[in-house]
């Protein structure tokens, strides 16, 4: 378990002599709990220390890569059980199975499909970014096919089959892109283990019961290979939510570094996909590092998608545009200029209603820490003064040439005030919600 500060000051010389470059000891301590500064910077810590502090500093859960390359997926490394207690650091892997008894067009469609789950959401790019290819015929070629077919979408691959000799073929096709070996059991790990040290990929062992579990991973480990996923897809959405509580307490509460690994679930057949797309969630919620589905909708991925894009941002930092004037469509001096904040999803929610008005307009997003309108309001990030300061600036400056500018219907009573700072601009009073920006815009602005 990470030591606290305390625990790593008791072992640190306690001179305060500030080579470190922090005032005190303490000081120093509470960096490093915070894993803002690297133990090399403190020149008088003892060997016994540093053993012990390195030692400690080894992640509770294990950060394991599947694929290689630009396009490979990190999971694992979390520190919390919640994410309001820090953050969340590496999303979960979020794939399409496909079967390997799939007619050649069906697989052409099927690999097109997958290729389409990508979205672009509070302007960030997301999509589903493994996938995964289940052996369902039980024969090698049709496997080998599938295998060789979905190399084409070029993301990081989870070879599923009972038959490691299966994998073992299908891997001359992607050797170098160290696919997650899918197959083992605490029974059946031997074969899967070998190839996966030898072709260097990770493993994915399959159980329930954990002690089971917690004993194979040791074997595993000591028979060469490190780099382990636990697939605790049980019988049940109850059943694997359970499990994938129990592994993530166990390895951050108690320490126990057997089970100390990222954790795989597949969302089970036979139910309707909005069942099977609430299953999914809930994995991706807690605490699944890599969710597989057969389901390969748009509509069924991208909510998904959306869910561990709103998980994993660090609640400390809101997810920020860069405070600027933005043009929407085909401006010119004579388009309207609206005024919102630099938070994301207010950003891009306003961006979106003005494209639906088809009315070119520019947009001053402005720097409120990446807070919303009535957050930075509140909170004096948003005043009439920063607000006048924006529209004097070069960013505002030839821009248009009248000077009118559209507030948030929140807002409105800083009217009078930007009236003033402003020095001559008019100040009107936009709708409080952006669904209601097209409207406003082809009405009231056309009218001004
Ligand atoms: Fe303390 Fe080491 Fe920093 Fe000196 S360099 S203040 S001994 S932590």
């Amino acid at each position: 378990m990470a030591l606290k500060a305390l625990d790593i000051f008791k072992l640190l010389p306690k001179t305060n002599c500030k080579k470190c470059g922090c005032p005190t000891c303490l000081a120093f301590a509470m960096k490093l709990a915070q894993k803002q500064a690297s133990l090399d910077q403190c020149p008088d810590v003892t060997a016994e220390a540093k053993a012990m502090l390195e030692g400690s500093a080894a992640p509770p859960i294990r950060l394991v890569t599947i694929g290689a390359g630009a396009k490979k997926l990190e999971i694992g490394n979390e520190t919390v059980m919640f994410r309001h207690e820090e953050s969340f650091y590496h999303p979960p892997g979020i794939g399409v199975i496909v079967p390997d008894n799939l007619s050649d067009g069906e697989l052409k469609a099927r690999i097109e499909a997958v290729g389409k789950l990508q979205f672009v959401r509070v302007g960030a790019h997301i999509q589903s970014d493994i996938v995964a290819v289940a052996n369902v015929s039980g024969q090698a070629e049709p496997f080998v096919k599938t295998v060789a077919a979905l190399q084409k979408l070029d993301l990081p691959m989870v070879l599923m089959s009972k038959e490691p000799a299966h994998i073992d073929k299908a891997l001359e096709s992607c050797k170098d892109k160290q696919p997650l070996i899918c197959g083992a059991t605490a029974e059946s790990w031997e074969k899967y283990a070998a190839i996966a040290k030898e072709k260097k990929c990770p493993l994915a062992l399959s159980g329930t019961d954990l002690d089971a579990l917690a004993a194979a991973t040791e074997k595993i480990k000591a028979a060469g290979v490190e780099d382990i996923i636990l697939d605790l897809t049980a019988s049940g959405i109850s059943e694997t939510l359970q499990a994938l509580t129990a592994v993530r307490q166990l390895a951050l509460k108690k320490n126990v570094r057997s089970l100390g690994y990222p954790c795989l679930a597949i969302c089970g057949g036979g139910q309707s996909a909005g069942e099977q797309v609430a299953e999914c969630c809930t994995y991706v919620a807690k605490y699944a590092g890599i969710v597989l589905t057969e389901l390969h909708g748009p509509e069924h991925i991208l909510p998904l998608l959306t869910l561990r894009q709103n998980l994993y941002t660090d609640p400390r930092k809101p997810i920020q545009v860069e405070a600027k004037l933005n043009a929407v469509g085909a401006v010119t001096a004579q388009s309207p200029l609206l005024i919102t904040t630099n938070f994301s999803l207010t950003y891009y929610t306003v961006e979106g209603e003005v494209e639906a008005s088809r009315v070119p307009a520019f947009i001053a997003a402005i720097d409120t820490d990446g807070t919303s309108v009535l957050t930075a309001f509140a909170s004096d990030k948003l005043t009439a003064e920063k607000v006048a300061a924006f529209l004097k600036s070069d960013a505002v400056k030839g821009k248009v040439d009248h000077k009118k500018v559209i507030i948030p219907g929140y807002v409105a009573v800083m009217s009078g005030a930007l009236e003033e700072e402003s020095g001559g601009w008019q100040v009107l009073v936009g709708p409080r919600e952006a669904s209601a920006i097209p409207k406003y815009l082809k009405t009231v602005w056309k009218s001004e």
